[in-house]
């Protein structure tokens, strides 16, 4: 039992956009902390998966670091506090002099707060450019383009809590949320389906998410194993089959007339994008029977609230905008939007994914969503800040490594890894190393401080303040247990000194604590206006909170959409294929996708062993036929090469898979399957196609 100077913490698991509550208890001494289970808490009433469970493991690891250090002659060294930042401002500085701001990029990360991410994009518009960004630009950046644009804001529509309590049909595609969302799925989806709901899961990979709804024998659970990259025509058949349907028997409701009449606009170029579209030749392009996907149509559209859940199965492709389009689509012509049980719910990846984009940690966006380009909100944040912000958006964090060397010369990189996390990343580490100045706030060694020329020693989620928005847009408090390495610090701390050192204590950027940085953020994020530390509590609140009392909302439009019109967007979107189809050269369609036990680079899951523990090493999932046809046998090593570089791995036999695709992960530095990923770019929202690349494998 904790003394009284030992009480428990409460605070919020740093890995999944979940956002779970877990309590931290300090123990006796400064990294003995242990986390204890927090009964009440509001998301996941208690319940926590193996991460969350191990989360406190990386705060006293050995491989912290624990003193700022500088690269001389290819060497670090370690350097006192004071040294770091007169590097650092002083190479700020020259870079700008020499090559002007945007010769600058900065990366943010969702894995630190509200406040710190705000404070970083703020020091990257005062230096004179928008090139910044965060790790949602690989996750969900063309979910929320696609969001933003046709609905109003990038971000769920409705909540975990009226999904579970409200929704008939789960439709879940290129989502895993038994492996990547563990709480979200068993308290929420599973539950619901256990109710009675109906879960249509549609992925390339069978998995933890298909095995957790198998849970009787009733076609309750179909799975649509559609190919690497078929999504468009698989969504286009379920809308074409829906269309039908409601002309052959329009009195059996298989679309809401009332609804797309009064509440959306561009359903002609729907239907017209549809004309003459063959649907026996999509469902074979998605290795799909057309009975099955005619099947899951009438289940959605016959529900009476059916929601959809999407993923990066659906985001990272060049056509990203357009797959998550076309659930807005299917959403819109049925009216599953603006109730409880509805709507288009993007599952996000880490803690703080939302957060760092409604703080403006974005090259297009300012706090709120307010475009860098619209000048009545420039203005508005320009007047708070004190300082004008440059008016064209600025680069994206593959465009940013795009131009290392070239037009950008300087990196900050706070708690991002893109050495390991961007596509093509051979290439990456390659090109880093054209940069005259590297900075890394970081809390290990990564594959990319490594490349760094002054490496900045942060605290962990469990030291310090601040708040962090989950999946279902809560905003919740982030509460420090005990700081861990004396000569650590915050990255507030940082951020504030070094916008100080750059601009005066006149600048902005001098702040006490992180409630001070949140009174100035609410004040330029409309959506965050009436939120205050106090409001915030120990339940969080979901944004949209306009003004001080709001409850916030659990589901969005109930009266109007957020756009221009007040209408929602419905546009017919047409098969893009991904960028590279397999060849005689590389036979198969490798995929990739995360694991439960880590989390992205791996950075803090490889370093706990109890996560660790479970998946040590990177493994290829491969088809029997296909192991067969290149003479594989399961647990054998085997080495997979695409046009960019090569791993080796494991391999596992299994019909998780279909013939003709692989299935590996991103999240182990000596075999990542970003080594061979495609960086090719979805033209609007910039995201990388992770999701499918032409690749051959061999043994050995
Ligand atoms: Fe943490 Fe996500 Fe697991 Fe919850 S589901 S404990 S937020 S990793």
């Amino acid at each position: 039992m904790a003394s009284e100077e030992q009480q428990p913490v409460k605070t919020i698991c740093p890995y999944c956009g979940v956002g779970c509550g877990i309590q931290v208890n300090p123990g006796e001494e400064p990294g003995d902390m242990r986390f204890m289970p927090w009964g009440e808490a509001p998301v996941n009433e208690g319940k926590i998966c193996i991460k969350g469970g191990a989360a406190t493991q990386v705060v006293n690891h050995e491989d912290r670091l624990t003193d700022p250090l500088i690269k001389e002659d290819g060497e670090f060294r370690e350097a006192t506090w004071e040294e770091a930042y007169e590097l650092i401002v002083s190479e700020m500085e020259r870079i700008r002099e020499e090559y002007g701001p945007d010769a600058m990029g900065f990366y943010g990360s969702s894995k630190t707060m509200n406040e710190e991410n705000y404070l970083l994009q703020k020091l990257a518009r005062r230096y004179g450019t928008n090139n910044v960004d965060n790790c949602t630009r690989m996750c969900h950046a063309s979910t929320v383009w696609a969001l933003r644009t046709s609905l109003g804001a990038g971000a769920m529509t409705n909540s975990m809590a009226d999904l579970r309590e409200e929704a008939d049909v789960f439709w879940i595609h290129g989502a895993n949320p038994g492996e990547q969302h563990p709480i979200a799925n068993s308290v929420y989806f599973r539950q619901a389906v256990l109710e009675g709901a109906t879960v249509i899961q549609v992925d390339p990979h069978a998995n933890k998410t298909t095995r957790s709804f198998k849970i009787d024998e009733t076609d309750r659970h179909m799975h649509l194993q559609v190919e690497p990259g078929t999504d468009i025509p698989l969504l286009n058949v379920v809308i074409k089959t829906i269309l039908e349907k409601h002309e052959e028997n329009p009195e059996e409701g298989w679309i809401d007339e009332a609804f797309i009449e009064e509440r959306t606009e561009g359903f002609d170029h729907l239907k017209e994008t549809l004309d003459g579209f063959d649907k026996e030749a999509a469902a074979e392009e998605c290795g799909v029977s057309l009975e099955d996907i005619e099947l899951a149509a009438e289940k959605y559209a016959s529900a009476d609230s059916a929601a959809i859940f999407t993923g990066m199965g659906m985001s990272q492709h060049a056509c990203g905008v357009d797959n998550v389009q076309n659930e807005i689509n299917l959403a819109l012509i049925t009216g599953n939007l603006g109730r409880p049980g509805t709507g288009v719910n993007p599952l996000r990846g880490q803690n703080n994914v939302q957060g760092t984009c409604d703080v403006g940690a974005m090259p297009n966006v300012l706090p709120g969503y307010q475009l860098v380009d619209d000048d009545e909100a420039r203005k508005s944040v320009e007047e708070v800040w004190g300082f004008d912000v440059p008016a064209e958006p600025g680069l994206t964090n593959v465009e940013i490594s795009h131009e290392f060397g070239e037009s950008v010369k300087g990196l900050y990189v706070m708690g991002e890894n893109p050495v390991m996390s961007e596509p093509d990343s051979n290439d990456v580490a390659e090109r880093i190393q054209e940069l005259e100045f590297i900075v890394a706030q970081d809390i290990f060694m990564t594959e990319t401080a490594k490349y760094a020329d002054v490496i900045l020693p942060a605290t962990t989620w469990a030291e310090r303040g601040g708040t962090v928005t989950n999946t279902d847009r809560r905003v919740q408090r982030m509460r420090p247990v005990a700081k861990v390495h004396e000569n650590t610090k915050h990255d507030l701390e940082i951020v504030s000194e070094i916008g100080t050192r750059l601009f005066g204590e006149d600048g902005g950027f001098d702040f006490e604590d992180p409630e001070e940085v949140f009174e100035e953020l609410r004040l330029v994020c409309p959506s965050y206006h009436g939120m205050t530390y106090e409001a915030l509590g120990e339940e969080g609140i979901q944004w949209p909170c306009y003004e001080e009392g709001d409850e916030g909302d659990q589901y969005l439009y109930e009266e109007h959409f957020d756009t221009e019109s007040g209408l929602g967007h419905i546009e017919g979107v047409s098969h893009t294929p991904p960028a590279e189809t397999p060849d005689e050269e590389y036979p198969l369609i490798l995929t990739t996708a995360r694991l439960e036990e880590h989390y992205n680079t791996g950075t803090m899951s490889r370093r706990s062993p109890t996560l660790n523990r479970q998946h040590p090493e990177n493994f290829v999932d491969i088809h029997p036929n296909d192991a067969e046809r290149y003479g594989i046998e399961d647990g054998e090593q085997v080495t997979i090469r695409s046009r960019r570089g090569e791993i080796t791995v494991e391999a596992q036999v299994t019909e998780d898979i279909k013939e003709g695709s692989i299935w590996t992960t991103p999240h182990f530095a000596a075999a990542s399957a970003n080594r061979l990923t495609n960086d090719v770019l979805d033209e609007r929202a910039k995201i990388p196609e992770y999701k499918a690349a032409a690749a051959e494998i061999e043994v050995g």
